[in-house]
């Protein structure tokens, strides 16, 4: 279904994926600009780690996910489909790259709805203390470029999902917050 809203209904079945998941309540944060300190003209792309600190700072007593649309980059590499510090308490995910007319496709919003989910459950686990994983049946592996995550599981391992909910009781909220149709 095409929605004239398409990142609304997104975050809105992202809250309710992550609840399922994660067993955490989300909640809805404000709707920010992407700040402009975090564009670079030269690469005409957006620092992910400011905009990672920048929700770090709103992130009150739970975790932020941070979800846009502005094309991420961080130092050393080409772009990012999200970013987290491992332990940390905010994540971002772009979902920039994850769209099909990125890559010159016919829009597919249910491959768009599952690439983001997976990649804020791989941000989240990070945020949650887990590290990458080298098992295509994780959503920990870390994915070079979009077939990669395709190929990849929704679910987290054994091991990991072991280690994600030891960590997770330790938190009872988690901020959405999120913008939508950024022009440049
Ligand atoms: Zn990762
Ligand atoms: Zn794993």
């Amino acid at each position: 279904m095409v929605f004239g809203n398409v990142e609304k209904d997104i975050i809105r079945i992202l809250s309710a994926e992550v609840e399922r998941k994660f067993g955490i309540k989300c909640k809805y944060g404000k709707r920010f600009d992407v700040p402009r300190e975090a564009y670079s003209k030269f690469r005409k792309q957006y620092l992910g780690d400011y905009i990672l600190e920048f929700a770090s700072r709103l992130n009150g007593s739970g975790k932020v996910l941070a979800v846009t649309d502005a094309d991420l980059y961080t130092r050393g590499v080409n772009f990012i489909f999200g970013l987290a510090k491992i332990n940390g308490n905010s994540c971002v995910v772009s979902i920039h790259r994850l769209r099909e007319e990125f890559y010159g496709r016919k829009s597919d919003y249910n491959l768009l709805l599952e690439r983001t989910i997976k990649e804020s459950f791989h941000e989240l686990g990070h945020v949650f203390g887990l590290k990458h994983c080298s098992d295509f049946n994780c959503v920990m592996k870390f994915s070079k470029d979009i077939c990669e995550v395709d190929m990849k599981s929704m679910n987290f391992c054994e091991n990991h999902e072991k280690i994600l909910f030891k960590n997770i009781k330790k938190y009872s909220a988690t901020y959405i917050m999120h913008r939508e149709n950024f022009v440049l």
